[in-house]
């Protein structure tokens, strides 16, 4: 078994018409361990043909991105179904069981007792254009081997 290599990048997230969704300017670059599903399909086919210092534009497809839009996940439920309790307002976010992995449901709208509600990614559905300009390329350490994930240069979780 061949170990993992770890990429730190910078990144700019754009859609297609050009407007910024998310980007590293400014923060840390993103570290990840390749090949573990950490990122997008489309990053990390494209991210080990890459070496340091690099610049690429890395467009990803909805399927090797979030995935399309699921209507399905797009629901109508009553406000009895919350809790009492709860303050509903376009916007929030609720998980819909403890479990890590759960989807996420974003409230779209709220329409007296009606509550329309969203379980898509955010970006689901989105042709996603990366800017990507790598700054660090090595294969992964042996505490990132134990915990299965990268660690950036202040190490673990920070
Ligand atoms: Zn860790």
């Amino acid at each position: 078994m061949s170990i993992p290599t770890v990429i730190g990048f910078h990144y700019t997230l754009k859609d297609k018409n050009g407007t910024t969704i998310d980007s590293s300017e400014g923060k840390d670059p993103l570290y990840v361990m390749l090949g573990k599903g950490h990122i997008v399909k489309g990053l990390d086919d494209v991210l080990p043909d890459m070496d340091k210092g690099d610049k690429k534009t890395i467009i990803v497809s909805e399927q090797d991105g979030y995935g399309p839009v699921n209507d399905d996940l797009r629901l109508k439920v009553g406000r009895n179904q919350f809790p009492s309790d709860a303050n509903l307002t376009e916007g929030m976010q609720f998980q819909t069981s403890q479990e890590p992995g759960a989807p996420v449901f974003t409230v779209m709208k709220v329409d007296g007792d009606d509550i329309y509600i969203d379980g898509n990614h955010p970006l689901a559905g989105v042709e996603l254009h990366f800017d990507v300009e790598v700054v660090e390329k090595r294969p992964a350490d042996p505490e990132e081997l134990a915990h299965g994930h990268a660690h950036g240069p202040g190490g673990h979780h920070h």
